[in-house]
């Protein structure tokens, strides 16, 4: 072995170490935080609930004790974004140190470019979920954002089916219709493990969710950095060219934070199922490309009419992705948490 391959190998050692040693304890740290907010909240509207009919006092005494559940669990969001976004501190000096050793010992540029890529994300992700965190907190207090609520039934089985046990269910909220300074326009928005969907529409719920619930998929996995990551895509590349994963080069885990966010929501949307008499139904929006035995059963075809389309032309004909779909399925599917 040569001296530059040996010491490629060492760096790259080093590095998975660190990675490894920063990964687990933060989110574990962060998770255990946000949960307990979470059932301080619940706890409250318990109480509430109990004392709300005692005469006279009861109504406003419920409304203090779910206030004060309300902004429990918003100053221990905060504080789990706070942890996340050190995390991300951490991690991008850690990684930007180890980039630059990496890239000089392999003579890489690239690596270390890359290191300063990583670097830039870290450091404006872990800025945003805090800054984030600290929002929400106050639209708490001033009561300017919906309640947050946990996922219905329906939605867990949903993305218990598209992610089976690689997204954590009990982590995540929902703020529904009003939301505050981030209803600045019409789109979901995720931070951290909360998705404020604003006021989607009943028929537009669920393909929305699946995209939004991969940008939380990105923030339990990749942490922080995943906001920088998306909010880069958007400003850099244009709203469309961000959104548009055929122009993203495979596989799935090297596109832009939005291209892998619309994709699955494409997964969920364009999928054709066959019935017996052998004909390809298409089914939009049951989520049936991600159900049983998708190879033999399910196809996935899509095609760059406007920019992508479930449907095809003359000039921009289908294209079976049914495999690269599969893949990339079971890819999420098997990033397992320890
Ligand atoms: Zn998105």
């Amino acid at each position: 072995m040569s001296l530059g391959s040996w010491l490629k190998k060492k760096a790259k050692q080093l590095k998975d170490f660190v990675e490894d040693l920063l990964g687990d304890g933060e989110e574990e740290v962060s998770d255990a935080i946000e949960s307990g907010g979470n059932a301080a909240k619940d706890k409250a509207d318990q109480i509430a609930d109990a004392v709300k009919d005692v005469p006279i006092i009861g109504g406003a005494v419920a409304s203090v004790v779910r206030w004060t559940g309300r902004v429990t669990a918003g100053i221990c969001e905060l504080a789990a974004n706070i942890v996340k976004g050190i995390g991300a501190f951490v991690k991008a000096s850690a990684g930007l140190v180890l980039g630059i050793i990496e890239g000089i010992v392999t003579g890489s540029l690239g690596t270390i470019l890359d290191a300063f890529v990583d670097y830039a994300a870290n450091i404006f992700g872990g800025i945003l979920i805090i800054a984030g965190g600290f929002i929400s907190l106050v639209q708490i207090i001033f009561g300017t954002q919906k309640e947050k609520r946990k996922l219905t039934e329906d939605e867990r089985e949903l993305l218990e089916l598209i992610y089976q046990k690689t997204l954590k269910l009990n982590n995540i909220r929902i703020v529904e219709g009003r939301s505050g300074i981030y209803s600045f326009n019409d789109r979901p928005f995720v931070k951290g493990n909360l998705i404020y969907m604003k006021n989607i529409s009943p028929a537009d719920w669920n393909w929305n969710l699946v995209h939004e619930s991969v940008h939380v998929w990105q923030y339990q996995h990749y942490g922080a950095r995943y906001a920088a990551d998306a909010l880069g895509a958007s400003i850099f590349l244009g709203k469309d060219r961000a959104y548009n994963w055929l122009k993203e080069i495979r596989p799935w885990t090297n596109f832009n934070a939005e291209a892998q966010a619309e994709f699955f929501e494409d997964l969920y949307k364009c999928v054709e199922i066959q019935n017996p008499a052998g004909w390809i139904q298409w089914i939009q929006g049951d989520g049936g490309f991600f159900m049983g035995d998708a190879i033999t059963s399910n196809r996935f075809r899509f095609s760059d009419l406007d920019g992508g389309s479930c449907w095809g032309d003359a000039k921009h004909p289908l294209m079976d992705l049914t495999d690269f779909g599969n893949e990339t399925v079971d890819h999420v599917r098997s990033q397992a948490f320890d």
